[in-house]
């Protein structure tokens, strides 16, 4: 008798099997794979893939699922036919632009362990012979890519799933999840009741319907994408391709173009993304036994593939005097999510139902491997905050926001896109009290979490007169502006606002509150009321999930400054049901000035009549007073690392704040400083930022944040993982780098190189205005790490020197924030 738990997988598309294969090798053998198709292929978007593996994502974790798929589908094999074919690929760039963003995303994959080499013309022509190699300026070649089967690799887990006791039942259609008492109990079928433990929704396009079966909203919009066979080629047969192989030669992507092309055997097959986006209502998809082909496939539309088969021609002369096989031809259906990232984990409101979503071959079979880990094992090493279905902020799942965003990321799919480039709709969304001050002063808003964020101001373009800032090349000069160093130097000198409204605010009370969040995070809690606490919370394994700054408002009432959605979600898991506990998000209906500045006590005490002095409200104390009629509860802290205050209070009074203190603040120069200018300071004073600088895959010492654990204040969730762990024992290190080159600002992501070799990767960069230099933090191994170490970062095709450099670079002995 097994004691794994009964598990029932919706859905025996590569995701299905692959995770059915991962749980059943890691023991959990009570595993049965439900299909409404006949298996295996089914009907799914998988039963028709081409089957392209590009590994080279700007998301590490991306990056990394689709490793493992080639990892792995290289070593298997069906009835002794390949699952995995290693040709390579290649990337052409039409445009030099493109050959630019060839040379960034080579960086993506060097700092993935992805090798890769930009080419040139000629290289490109004797890798690919079909190309004309007078239509593109180079290519990015990545060996280890290629393509797999999607169906064969899906049966090859699913055999090897089902010798070690998983069940896959074809031709079963579930129709309903039974829950009972907030738990998953059983899955309906056509075929009579069948009980599990846990559900996973692995429905690739039917997933919004498998969710609303237990009342959860899936965001996940299907479109179809077109793709298409030649009539046999002449050029293409002249390869000799064996038909077993099917493609001898690099696949192929022109994003420039929107295309993609892979050889099939004696023609080509040519994707295209370049058309009117076809949306399509998941309620309309059919079931596999009234499909006229298969529910994922419609029917193909010549019209609209035209412009892209011209652009096909262009590219690859053989194409020129071809046809495409309409029979051949497919508008197939698969899923897009709003921000292009799949969907996994569990359901806050059903426990016991998980999702699998929105996954492309490419990553299906990593997907399944940190699908099974998750489960099994309580986590994964990879880091999966991207893809948790638990990111979305409400208004994300609206119907109208999952249907747009969805359509933007297929238009987007191969666009260059800059990293701070923000959504262009819906917006805006969310926007703070402040909004209507903020435009009259210039602002320039860019968007995170759906919040519009000033990241500088016109109205401060004076400042440059007082302040000189340093020009930026090209590429980091995008979406910044000189005033934005103007501000930031402006706020070390004087006294700015800041509109900190988007950052998640939570509040913890109930007499179980302090127990709760003790258990919960690295820092001793139990500190008198008014006491702001710095603190971890982690995974099993001791990695990060997020960083907290908690004050203590009421011996039984906590607000905690929190990264996102993930941490409420995180802190609604472990409350227990006698209700000692509430968890609550303010966010919406609060908003956060951060008044911060050599002045700003100064301005401060000029609209309270409280005692703000240093004795009276030191550092990382919290109190709650009144700025002229408002009432705001006061931080004494500060992420730009000056002197100052987090403001609270409610949205209707937010105006009010913003009025009085930028009355105050005249004789003392106040301005508003926006996030760019923020991002600066923050880099220089060597604060991390969650999600970015370090996730669940760094321990408290490897990122440098040793100093909010204690180790000795009892239990708390993830101490048992770091016993025996320290700064001596971490084997990799965050660390703060100097560029030489001063004109460029790193964007993040970009390779870290010792002695031409990658060795780690940029998390955060900026340029510090006050230390004049630009700032990179990055992860590399300890050994590399020793202050003085030379090492170099990979910018688009250039090298640039860079020194790890003692941090913080600003006032490291904290001078200005105690003051
Ligand atoms: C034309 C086209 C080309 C593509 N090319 C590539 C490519 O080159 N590279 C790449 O990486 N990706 C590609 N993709 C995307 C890729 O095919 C999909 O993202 C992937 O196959 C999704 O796999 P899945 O297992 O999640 O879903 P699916 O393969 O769709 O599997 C879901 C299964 O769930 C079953 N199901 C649904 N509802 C029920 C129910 N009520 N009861 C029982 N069973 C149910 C379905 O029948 C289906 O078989 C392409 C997609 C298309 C359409």
């Amino acid at each position: 008798m097994s004691s794994s738990p009964r598990v029932a997988i919706i859905g025996a598309g590569i995701v299905g099997c692959s995770l059915a294969d991962e749980l059943v090798m890691r023991g959990w053998s009570d595993v049965v794979v439900i299909e409404q198709g006949r298996l295996f292929a089914a009907g799914g978007s998988t039963s028709h893939a081409p089957g392209l593996v590009f590994q080279t994502n700007g998301s590490r974790t991306m990056a990394e699922f689709a490793r493992y798929t080639v990892q792995k589908a290289m070593s298997l094999t069906l009835d002794g036919q390949w699952c995995f074919n290693q040709v390579g690929s290649l990337e052409f760039a039409v445009t030099e632009d493109r050959l630019r963003e060839l040379h960034r995303r080579r960086g993506f994959g060097e700092a993935c362990g992805i090798d890769g080499r930009v080419i040139d013309p000629d290289e490109t022509a004797a890798l690919w012979p079909l190309v004309d190699r007078d239509a593109i300026v180079g290519a990015y070649h990545v060996p280890s890519d290629g393509l797999t089967k999607a169906v064969r690799v899906s049966e090859a887990q699913a055999r090897r799933a089902m010798e070690g006791g998983a069940r896959f039942l074809g031709e079963h259609t579930v129709t309903g999840i039974r829950t009972d008492d907030g738990r998953i109990r059983a899955v309906s079928t056509d075929h009579g009741e069948i009980e599990a433990d846990i559900v996973v929704c692995a429905a690739g396009i039917w997933g919004p319907r498998i969710g609303a079966m237990v009342g959860m909203t899936v965001p996940l919009q299907p479109l179809a994408h077109q793709y298409a066979k030649t009539t046999v080629l002449p050029e293409v047969v002249r390869l000799a391709i064996p038909p077993d192989r099917e493609d001898i030669h690099p696949i192929i992507r022109v994003q420039d173009r929107d295309l993609y092309l892979r050889e099939h055997t004696d023609r080509l097959g040519v994707g295209a993304y370049g058309h009117t986006p076809m949306p399509i209502d998941p309620a309309s998809l059919l079931h596999p036994t009234d499909a006229p082909v298969m529910p994922s496939v419609l029917a193909f539309t010549p019209d609209t593939f035209a412009e892209s088969w011209g652009w096909s021609q262009a590219v690859v002369p053989a194409l020129r005097g071809a046809e495409v096989r309409l029979e051949d031809g497919i508008n197939g259906v698969f899923s897009f999510t709003p921000d292009g990232a799949p969907l996994l984990g569990e359901s806050r409101d059903i426990a016991g139902f998980w999702l699998a979503e929105a996954v492309w071959v490419t990553h299906g079979l990593g997907v399944g491997k940190a699908m099974a880990e998750w489960l099994v094992d309580g986590g994964s090493p990879t880091d999966l905050h991207e893809c948790d279905v638990n990111r979305f902020e409400p208004h994300q799942l609206a119907p109208a926001y999952i249907r747009e965003r969805g359509i933007q990321s297929f238009v987007e799919v191969y666009d260059i896109l800059h990293p701070l480039q923000p959504m262009e709709d819906p917006r805006p969304l969310r926007t703070s009290p402040f909004h209507a001050r903020e435009a009259e002063l210039g602002a320039v808003f860019l968007e995170g979490s759906g919040w519009e964020r000033p990241h500088w101001y016109g109205a401060n373009a004076s400042l440059l007169d007082r302040y000189e800032v340093p020009t930026r090349d090209a590429w980091s000069g995008r979406y910044w502006d000189p005033i934005a160093g103007a501000e930031a130097l402006a706020a070390r000198e004087g006294v700015a606002i800041f509109d900190m409204t988007s950052l998640k605010r939570l509040e913890v009370s109930g007499r179980g509150a302090l127990a709760f969040l003790d258990g919960l995070t690295t820092n001793r809690l139990d500190r008198p009321v008014g006491t702001v606490v710095y603190t971890l919370l982690l995974d099993e394994r001791g990695g990060i999930r997020s960083d907290l700054t908690i004050a203590r408002l009421a011996p039984d009432r906590f607000q905690v400054g929190a990264n996102g959605n993930l941490d409420l979600d995180w802190l609604e898991r472990h409350l227990r049901d006698d209700g000692s506990v509430r968890v609550r998000d303010i966010t919406a209906g609060t908003c956060c000035i951060g008044l911060w500045g050599p002045f700003a006590r100064d301005l401060l005490e000029g609209v309270t009549d409280e005692d703000i002095s240093g004795p009276a409200f030191g550092y990382f104390k919290a109190r709650e007073l009144w700025v002229g009629n408002v009432p705001v509860t006061a931080l004494r802290l500060s992420y730009v690392g000056e002197l100052g205050w987090e403001l609270y209070t409610t949205a209707d009074l937010g105006t009010k704040l913003w009025d009085t203190l930028w009355a105050a603040g005249r004789p003392y120069g106040l301005i508003a400083a926006g996030r760019s200018a923020f991002g600066s300071l923050r880099l220089e004073k060597g604060y991390r930022s969650w999600g970015t600088d370090m996730t669940t895959e760094h321990d408290p010492y490897e990122a440098g944040l040793g100093f909010a654990v204690r180790m000795d204040k009892g239990p708390f969730l993830g101490r048992d993982a770091l016993e025996g762990r320290s700064e001596a024992t971490a084997s990799r290190r965050l660390v703060c780098l100097m560029l030489d080159d001063r004109d460029v600002v790193l964007m993040g992501k970009e390779p870290v190189r010792r002695s031409g070799e990658a060795v780690g990767y940029v998390t955060s960069a900026a340029y510090g205005f006050s230390v004049d230099a630009s700032i990179a933090y990055a992860w590399v191994p300890a050994d590399a790490a020793a202050v003085g170490t030379h090492l170099s970062v990979g910018w688009f095709d250039r090298d640039l020197p860079a020194t790890v450099t003692r941090e913080p670079l600003f006032d490291p002995d904290m001078a200005r924030l105690r003051s």
